[in-house]
């Protein structure tokens, strides 16, 4: 395929693991007969950003622009879209396209294609170049990987949903979770805060768990029914055996085994959270009880459209602290330090 025309926007990159973001150009692709080009607003700071940016995963290429939490305004549709015209208000995700034949694509669970297209670090069809993420002034998407952002909701507040929103709603959904269940949250940052306020718009009884005994009144705030300090033994061992469910969104090594105690027989933990390292799991805890450990990746196109109207009618937003582009690099600080407890969003126009 030909390299399609190109136009230069504004972004934030990084050039090695080691290095801060700083201010650069990048290039997009003029869009194409079925792409929306988006004026970006607002982009989530995902911890994922982070563990990208700075290579933990292994296969960042530099440079590297990071962002999957991206909303905006549409300002150009090649002649071929149906579904969306300029000045629709839309997001994107962490994928901007699949193979659309497989199976897993067929399910509209477009996560698991092999051929799926990261919004960033994956190799760009059109450019033959790594995709760039939300951390821009602007980005042509295909039609088909745009979502449409409900009227109602703050745009700053829905655009977490993109990302931390999806990838909580989904493995509560896929389970089943709901009331008359004990639901378990672990870490409230950005994927956990949206854990809880899902869980309890489901109708389960929530439990968080945190490493911050800061964070405490957060959680009630947000909607736990009950708040553990799980670097509290006795408050752990208070909770033994009792839950049907809980979602692990830690971004860094601790002790999975503490989480797996923590289940009923046939209980499901279920890991969201990516760390860096392996995490050791001890047989019996899982034996035990015929307990489950399982993985959830984000959610397909279908879902994260669905789980957005659901946001739209119940009124559900990300909680946002609000930052200029240039302080990117000490919010990802502060992430690593746990001193973010909702989403740190970037407003684009701060984009220098
Ligand atoms: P975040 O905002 O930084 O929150 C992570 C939270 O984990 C922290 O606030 C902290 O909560 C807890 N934590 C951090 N270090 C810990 C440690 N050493 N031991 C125990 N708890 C610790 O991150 P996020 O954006 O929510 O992302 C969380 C993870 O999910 C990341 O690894 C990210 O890459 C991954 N992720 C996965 C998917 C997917 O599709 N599966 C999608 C998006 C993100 P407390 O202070 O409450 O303990
Ligand atoms: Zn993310
Ligand atoms: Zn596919």
């Amino acid at each position: 395929m030909a390299k399609p025309i190109c136009y230069s926007t504004k972004a934030f990159s990084t050039t090695s693991a080691t290095t801060p973001l700083g201010a650069t150009t990048i290039e997009r692709r003029t869009p194409g007969a079925t792409d929306i080009q988006i004026q970006i607003q607002y982009c989530g700071v995902c911890h994922s950003d982070l563990h990208f940016a700075r290579n933990e995963w292994g296969f960042t290429q530099y440079p590297a622009v990071p962002g999957h939490e991206i909303v905006g305004r549409v300002t150009a549709v090649g002649n071929g879209v149906t579904k969306f015209k300029v000045g629709d208000t839309v997001g994107v995700g962490c994928l901007v396209d699949s193979c659309r034949t497989c199976p897993d694509c067929r399910a509209g669970l477009e996560q698991f294609c092999a051929g799926m297209v990261m919004t960033y670090g994956s190799m760009d069809r059109h450019l033959s170049a790594p995709t760039l993420g939300g951390y821009a002034q602007s980005i042509v998407v295909t039609e088909g990987f745009v979502l449409r952002i409900p009227a109602n909701l703050n745009l700053a507040a829905a655009a977490p949903l993109l990302c931390a929103g999806i990838t909580t709603y989904s493995p509560l959904k896929h389970w089943q979770v709901g009331p008359g269940q004990k639901v378990g949250i672990v870490g409230l940052g950005g994927l956990g805060h949206m854990g809880v306020k899902f869980a309890k718009a489901f109708g389960a009884h929530v439990v968080l768990f945190t490493t911050s005994p800061g964070k405490v009144a957060d959680g009630h705030r947000l909607g736990a029914h009950e708040v553990v300090v799980s670097t509290d033994a006795a408050q752990m061992a208070a909770q033994a055996g009792s839950f049907d469910f809980i979602l692990d969104a830690v971004s860094a090594t601790h002790d999975l085994n503490a989480y797996l105690n923590l289940l009923k027989r046939d209980g499901n933990l279920v890991l969201v959270g990516a760390p860096e390292k392996p995490l050791p799991v001890a047989a019996f805890p899982l034996l035990m009880r015929r307990r489950s450990l399982s993985g959830s990746l984000i959610g397909g196109l279908p879902e994260t459209q669905e789980m957005l109207d659901f946001c739209g009618q119940h009124n559900i937003t990300s909680d946002v602290e609000m930052i200029r582009m240039d302080q990117i690099n000490g919010a990802y600080e502060r992430m690593l330090k746990s001193d973010v407890k909702n989403r740190v969003v970037i407003d684009r126009a701060t984009l220098p």
